[in-house]
């Protein structure tokens, strides 16, 4: 399978008053299209910022992201968040749902922005998938963290993404509702094909992906590559 996403030489500097602070220094890797990664360190390392920069919800200092051949630093804001809408979903570890649309009315914003109509049935079927077929209706307050973060992830999917980014997913859940949530995502990926890469501090989930890349310092010090069952 070619590369869906290339990192090359990634360094992101963020000032602060007169200080410079480096928070990812010359990261690069390749991830294969279809596959499953993880990309764990401790915390403050630069995880966040990094799915961000590879996702195309912020640009780089210097070193290029490539998504499905697409260098997202070339493009300006308004291609980047069309690219974006084209071939990424992502999901938040706070699911940032609209707390005023319904789990249905949220699922089908990613194609009301391609100023698209009439995907109420796909929205209904993929709500229906993640097990929330009977919530189509319910506002994200009237939801539990478990039934929203599967709200976040139907919306994540409706406009089938290529690859899908979720930053510690699982992050706000409980042990059964994240082992839930964890499934889901491993089902998504083997049905459709969706590439993922996630952040987490979840070491058993991390070992269930087939590529763990560390890092540390804003530094790549480790990329394993293990067979998954
Ligand atoms: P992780 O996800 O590994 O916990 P982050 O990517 O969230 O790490 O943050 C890495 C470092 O970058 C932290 O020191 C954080 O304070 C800093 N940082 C993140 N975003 C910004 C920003 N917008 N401005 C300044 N510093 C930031």
């Amino acid at each position: 399978m070619a590369d869906i996403l290339s990192v090359e030489n990634l360094t992101k500097t963020f000032k602060s008053g007169n200080r410079e602070l480096t928070v990812l220094d010359n990261v690069s890797f390749d991830i294969e299209e279809g596959s499953t990664a993880t990309i764990v360190g401790p915390s403050g390392s630069g995880k966040t910022t990094l799915l961000g920069l590879c996702a195309g919800l912020d640009v780089a200092t210097s070193g290029t992201v490539s998504l499905n051949g697409i260098k997202l630093n070339a493009l300006d804001e308004d291609d980047r968040a069309f690219t974006r809408n084209q071939y990424i979903g992502f999901v938040f570890q706070n699911f940032q749902l609209l707390p005023t649309l319904t789990a249905l009315e949220n699922v089908t914003v990613p194609l009301e922005l391609r100023g698209e109509k009439g995907y109420r049935e796909k929205a209904i079927d993929l709500l229906t998938r993640v097990g929330l077929g009977d919530r189509t209706d319910h506002y994200p307050s009237q939801l539990s963290g478990g039934e929203q973060q599967r709200v976040a992830i139907a919306r994540a999917f409706i406009t089938d993404p290529k690859i899908l980014f979720a930053d510690e997913p699982t992050g706000n859940l409980d042990e059964e509702t994240a082992a839930q949530v964890e499934a889901l995502l491993f089902d998504l990926n083997k049905q459709q094909g969706t590439t993922l890469v996630m952040v987490t501090h979840n070491l058993e989930l991390a070992s269930k992906t087939e590529r763990i890349l560390k890092i540390k310092g804003g530094k790549l010090v480790d990329d394993q590559k293990s067979v998954v069952a």
